[in-house]
């Protein structure tokens, strides 16, 4: 009998029931029209094995993944009539995968266009750029006979700025209204998390929110609504007494100039917790923060225990890891405090 494998000193909780609010704040911020739910990149590294199933049970009917590959595991838990794989299919291979599985393509390209119909068609998603220049079909070719003949379920376009108050929202506004004149689909969709917020006009019947879903805060009206979902956490595995003018971590960026007693987190760069952490980081154990001393090692922090003195080997910290003031100690965006999180912590649903 193979042995069982230990479990791992990294564990990710997602408080489901935040989650679930979430989601309902948000299908209520929409207005008339229903909030579908991004997994992309594993439901934004929190694990779409945890997230999908919580999201269903609020109430979430439609589903974006990115590449083909992450279908499998979402129609684990959701029917295959209510996945879109946004970006399109590329080749026959993935053709051959949609019409198997019964996922929905988005269309970027007169090629996808071709590619599709040629291949027998059907029900599809569409993608039209409205002024990101990323996908979508240009405005300028809705009315080729490729993508007149499309048999659309959402015709969709995504807002490049809507984290910000600028004038480019309105106008992709008013693009994607002309484009609604164009193309006949059974549904329009514009927003994402941060489109939802900039009002009606917006909404259409369909919005497509990620990172608010999982606490991510991308305009300040969310604050208070939103709440955080991921509380990541890491065993200390060594307790170390630090003498003054030893040298801590790699390239010895942190000497002490007193007695440290300091433990060793076995949380790395590898698994996302990244390098720009290094002496700006904490960790909390009992209400009091911990810094990060010296550098971030691949599988390994270094924390300061002052003031945790009861605090030794397989006790476990709390990062810190609310996600507007992360990004900002970080230097990285909130998507990808998220989207980093590495395949090492044990993913699990709390509540
Ligand atoms: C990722 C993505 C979303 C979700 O965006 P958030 O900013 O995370 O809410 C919506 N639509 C498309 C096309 C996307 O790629």
């Amino acid at each position: 009998m193979k042995p069982d494998v230990p479990p791992s000193p990294l564990r990710l909780k997602i408080d489901a029931a935040a989650l679930a609010h979430n989601w309902r704040a948000l299908d209520r911020l929409s207005g008339r029209a229903s909030a579908g739910a991004a997994v992309k990149a594993d439901g934004y590294g929190l694990g779409a094995a945890q997230v999908v199933p919580v999201l269903a049970a609020a109430g979430c009917r439609d589903w974006f993944v990115a590449h083909w590959q992450e279908v499998p595991e979402v129609l684990r838990h959701v029917p295959a009539g209510s996945v879109s794989v946004l970006h399109g299919p590329m080749n026959q291979a993935e053709i051959a995968f949609a019409r198997a599985t019964g996922v929905r393509p988005v269309i970027n390209s007169l090629e996808q266009a071709q590619r599709w119909t040629e291949s027998g068609g059907g029900v599809c998603d569409l993608m039209v750029d409205t002024g990101m220049s990323r996908l979508g079909v240009p405005m300028s070719a809705l009315a080729e006979p490729a993508i007149v003949a499309l048999n659309v379920d959402c015709c969709m376009s995504h807002l490049a700025c809507a984290d910000e108050d600028v004038q480019q929202n309105e106008q992709q506004r008013v693009q994607f209204d002309t484009v609604r004149g164009f193309v006949n689909a059974r549904r329009y969709s514009l927003a994402n998390s941060a489109g939802i917020v900039l009002g009606t006009a917006y909404h259409a019947d369909l919005t497509r929110p990620g990172i608010a879903l999982y606490g991510g805060i991308p305009r300040p009206e969310l604050a208070s609504t939103i709440r955080q979902v991921v509380f990541p956490e890491a065993a200390v595995i060594q307790v170390r007494h630090i003498q003054p003018g030893d040298h801590v971590g790699y390239n010895a960026t942190f000497t002490a100039t007193a007695p440290v007693r300091a433990g060793i987190v076995a949380l790395g760069y590898a698994d996302g917790y990244l390098r720009s952490w290094s002496g700006k980081g904490g960790f909390w154990w009992k209400g009091q923060r911990l810094p990060v001393i010296g550098r971030v090692s691949m599988d390994m922090t270094i924390v300061d225990l002052a003031g945790a003195d009861d605090c030794s080997e397989g006790d476990w910290l709390s990062l810190d890891y609310a996600p507007i003031a992360a990004a900002k100690a970080s230097g990285l965006s909130q998507y990808e405090i998220y989207t980093v999180l590495g395949r090492r912590f044990a993913r699990f649903t709390e509540n």
